[in-house]
């Protein structure tokens, strides 16, 4: 297929485009380069340096002819998004509709989403499955949430094959490609960083939680189990209709355990310093994937160890980042 992915500059868009050329199809990556690398552009792909804002150019670039985009570009950093909620309404909002706008006139009919956990804020349920109601806690993710609305009404009024993926907790590393966030703000990088002596200690914020080691649970997953995800998305959404995925392992992992589990894997000591709670942050968030199992095909397969030790290895790759 002849596929544009936004953001295929940042973490996961690079990650998930590099799958898509590697299993054959004719990748064009669109990306503002705002946070993403040009280097992160897997070998393979065209590349188009576009801003979503600017309605005019988005248009000429998806004009040039796609089967389907993956929207993966936007702003992601939650608490600046508490900050500034307009830049997060304009970047992310408007971004989809001119987006959108430029796929309807091009009659591009297919689209799957980089959509987020956050749209569920913080349900206390064991799994959140799609039906656990939507309740953002942050600008992020309202701005996310609005997107996937958007979805839902334009499958319906023009028969957009629309397919939404709620991601929980991405980590990992695949081949020359990996995680380069300025400011980094999440833990198994954070960790990695410590681990490598980038940074003296790593936080662990808040141990009096209600869980069984006090610490924070959260479901992390492999990024080439996210991209793999991806592929069969493209592949199965269906016109008229908007389908909601989480992706996520059902298991949860306590930030005492993510540093147990580099500190096994790296070898290191990695220091790390209890703290207070980082505010907005709920004590457990494990996704259901019995959805994705049957409307996708897909399960995780690799583990928080495969994670962990594929993010070391591109940190020793890429001491620097990109
Ligand atoms: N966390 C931590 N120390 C850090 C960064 C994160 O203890 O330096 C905790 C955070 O409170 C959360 C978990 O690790 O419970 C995962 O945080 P991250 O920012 O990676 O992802 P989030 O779940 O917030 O999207």
């Amino acid at each position: 297929m002849r596929l544009l992915v936004t953001g295929g500059a940042g973490y996961i868009g690079s990650i998930v485009a590099q799958h898509l050329v590697a299993r054959g199809d004719d990748v064009t990556v669109l990306d503002s380069l705002y946070k993403g690398h040009r280097a992160a552009v897997p070998a393979g792909a065209d590349f188009v340096e576009v801003d979503l804002l600017d309605a005019e150019a988005t248009s000429e670039a998806v004009a040039r002819g796609f089967d389907g985009v993956l929207h993966f570009a936007a702003l992601s950093l939650v608490g600046e998004s508490q900050q500034v909620p307009e830049k997060y309404w304009r970047g992310n909002v408007v971004g989809a509709l001119n987006l959108l706008d430029a796929m309807r006139a091009a009659e591009v009919k297919r689209i799957v989403f980089s959509s987020t956990a956050a749209t569920y804020g913080e349900p206390d349920v064991e799994l959140i499955t799609e039906d656990t109601p939507n309740m953002p806690v942050n600008t992020y993710g309202n701005s996310k949430l609005a997107i996937d609305r958007m979805l839902t009404d334009e499958a319906r009024a023009h028969g957009l094959a629309a397919v939404s993926l709620r991601y929980f907790n991405v980590a990992g590393a695949s081949g020359e490609l990996g995680e380069d966030h300025e400011p980094e703000t999440h833990l198994i990088p954070l960790v990695l960083q410590a681990a490598a002596g980038k940074r003296e200690s790593v936080g662990i914020f808040g141990t009096d939680y209600p869980t069984p080691d006090g610490t924070a649970v959260r479901d992390y997953i492999h990024v080439d189990d996210l991209a793999v995800a991806h592929a069969l998305a493209v592949d199965k959404a269906v016109e008229g209709r908007h389908d909601i995925y989480n992706l996520g392992s059902e298991r949860g992992y306590s930030v005492r355990e993510v540093i147990e589990t580099a500190r096994a894997v790296t070898g290191r000591e990695i220091v790390a310093i209890e703290q207070e709670r980082r505010a907005g942050d709920p004590p457990r968030l494990v996704a259901s994937n019995a959805r994705a199992r049957v409307g996708l095909g897909w399960a995780p397969e690799k583990t928080l160890e495969d994670m962990i030790r594929d993010a070391w290895a591109w940190h020793a790759a890429h001491p620097d980042g990109y």
